[in-house]
């Protein structure tokens, strides 16, 4: 294992004083975990030092040709004051497969862990108490090659870096609307779609700014070679309920495997529900609309967990689910999940890691 040496912050922020004020990304510990990599030497220089500005070469390959990857999983405070993670392993897995598509080096599963872990119980004080607030932890791997030219990755930075947030809803679950985006396209066949790296989310921007200006929180993703089948909504997997069925679209190439929709899936398998994992065409949705066979539909992801979905629009036409209020699956989805993450309900599939 990278041995971590500590070099300790000369002054400490204060934590925040109201947890309901935290919102999203804004705010960041007193600390931040980093490691170096190079072809030669391999993963080296394990450290946590205090959060504050990388030193990056103005040439490095993450700034010009979005040489980057990253993850994204929370830290939640249990009723008994201790803290637990969510699934990281399959962050750790999934930061690998990105960093392969991405040429950048993958960081072994055991170290992912172990950098992550020993920086929250550094941390501990920042993972928040009230309700639905958590702490948003952030790895990344960064090519760091200080050069032009575009090639493989010869050296890399990881760095995981800790933000407080606050629930997604402050006001309960609230359905958003969305809207079927039919020109740009988030990812491609042979592309990157499965990765989670910074790129696929610049281009992304253009569709979700267009769909704000029109009143739609995110957009629906289609595919990009027949802009037929539903891909993702935002930067959520997505599901329906149609009849007495779950259907969510299968993984692709094109599609990012997301830790919250596995979940859903093996959560819903074991309540006996169908659960149905295939190409989902688009007009298959709008017949299913209109003949009210939609019962419900909800986005899925970590910042999130489940986010319902109460009025889909395609071209002109705009539709209502379920009376634009959420449903009783998407509802209790999200209560199982967030009960099982905040430590609230029992764990019978050993999702659960203790952090201390
Ligand atoms: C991160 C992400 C998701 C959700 O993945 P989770 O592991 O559930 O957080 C879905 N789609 C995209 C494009 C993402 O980047």
């Amino acid at each position: 294992m990278l041995s971590i040496q500590i070099e300790k912050a000369a002054k400490l922020k204060p934590l925040p004083p109201d947890e309901s004020q935290l919102g999203f990304g804004r705010i960041f510990t007193d600390y931040m975990a980093l490691a170096d990599w190079s072809r030669e030497r391999g993963w080296h220089h394990g450290r946590i030092i205090p959060f504050g500005p990388l030193p990056l070469h103005p040439a490095s390959t993450c700034l010009h040709y979005a040489a980057e990857v990253f993850e994204g999983l929370k830290a939640y405070r249990r009723p008994d004051g201790g803290v637990q993670l969510f699934r990281p392993r399959e962050n750790a897995r999934r930061m690998i497969a990105s960093a392969e598509r991405l040429c950048l080096p993958a960081l072994p599963e055991e170290e992912f862990l172990h950098l992550v872990t020993r920086l929250i119980q550094k941390e501990e004080a920042w993972v928040p108490r009230a309700q639905g607030a958590s702490l948003y932890i952030r790895p990344f791997i960064l090519g760091t090659d200080e050069t032009l030219g575009v090639h493989a990755a010869e050296r890399a930075l990881f760095g995981v870096i800790l933000s407080p947030v606050g629930s997604y809803y402050r006001e309960g679950l609230r359905p958003v609307g969305i809207l079927i985006e039919e020109k740009d396209v988030r990812a491609v066949r042979g592309g990157t779609g499965y990765a989670k790296c910074g790129g696929n989310y610049a281009a992304s921007i253009r569709a979700g700014t267009i769909a704000a200006e029109k009143g739609y929180s995110q957009v629906l993703w289609l595919d990009g070679v027949e802009r037929r089948y539903v891909e993702e909504v935002g930067a959520m997997n997505v599901m329906f309920k149609l009849g007495d069925r779950i259907v969510t679209p299968a993984l692709t190439d094109s599609i990012l495997p997301g830790i919250t929709r596995k979940s859903c899936i093996e959560l819903l398998r074991s309540q006996g529900r169908e659960v149905d994992e295939r190409p989902l065409p688009v007009d298959e949705l709008i017949d299913a609309l209109e003949g009210g066979a939609l019962e419900e539909a909800w986005g899925c992801g970590t910042a999130a967990v489940i986010s319902p979905i109460g009025r889909l629009a395609y071209g002109q036409q705009e539709y209502e689910i379920n009376g634009g209020r959420i449903g009783p699956v998407t509802q209790s989805l999200y209560d199982t999940l967030t009960g099982i993450q905040r430590g609230l309900l029992e764990d019978p599939f050993d999702w659960i890691v203790p952090v201390n």
